[in-house]
């Protein structure tokens, strides 16, 4: 599949992340989530966004199940198809990131050295991975989608925590734990966690 790029050079434009940045008065940078399905990434995501928003900030969010629809339709669910699937989102955030712009990702991105490689594309202190921490007992118990129920009766194959590892973070930046508090006090704490990192969030170029 990867064939190396041969005669390409980067071509340095005058316009630059740090411009994009001062435009939009903020920094940008990229709020990976990880997690169990139903650990709750995508409900998480999606209010975090919503407050990101009323605060006055450019947002973009990239959903695994929507980028499954288009992007990565071509890609399966087995490690090497993941692995692609994570290398592409984190290009693609990349690239929102250098349009000065915030990224939100809800992908399960099992694998840890997945996750690291999507971490070494960004400068220091853009890439904060959040763990959306949950007991897979309490991930079946919500299963909004039916998943678990399909992959316990051997309908899915190599589904994540039930035959597919997930390999727990070791050190996130942020950990929610999402049997352990309500949405709102979770997009609040991750709030809380930002504004510690970056005063205001508010760009000072
Ligand atoms: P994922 O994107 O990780 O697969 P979803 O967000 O799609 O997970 O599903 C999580 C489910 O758990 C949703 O139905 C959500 O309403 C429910 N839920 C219950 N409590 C919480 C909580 N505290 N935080 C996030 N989700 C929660």
């Amino acid at each position: 599949m990867e064939k190396p790029a041969r005669n390409v050079t980067w071509h340095p434009y005058t316009i630059t992340k740090e411009h994009r940045q001062k435009l939009n008065k903020q920094s940008s940078f990229v709020l990976w989530f990880t997690g169990l399905s139903a650990s709750g990434k995508s409900t998480l995501s999606n209010a975090l966004e919503c407050k990101l928003y009323e605060m006055g900030f450019r947002t973009y969010l990239l959903d695994g199940d929507n980028v499954r629809q288009g992007l990565c339709k071509d890609l399966d669910f087995s490690e090497e198809g993941r692995r692609e699937n994570i290398r592409r989102v984190a290009e693609v955030a990349k690239l929102f990131v250098d349009a000065g712009i915030i990224v939100i990702t809800a992908f399960i991105s099992p694998y840890k050295a997945d996750r690291e490689m999507a971490r070494k594309l960004f400068g220091p202190g853009e890439f904060i991975e959040i763990y959306t921490k949950c007991p897979i007992h309490e991930c079946e118990y919500r299963d909004p989608k039916g998943l678990y129920r399909k992959a316990r009766s051997g309908k899915i194959k190599g589904f994540t925590g039930i035959t597919d590892p997930y390999e727990e973070p070791e050190s996130p930046d942020i950990i929610v734990e999402t049997d352990k508090n309500t949405v709102e006090g979770s997009v609040e704490f991750v709030i809380d966690n930002l504004v510690k990192k970056f005063g205001s969030l508010q760009e000072t170029l």
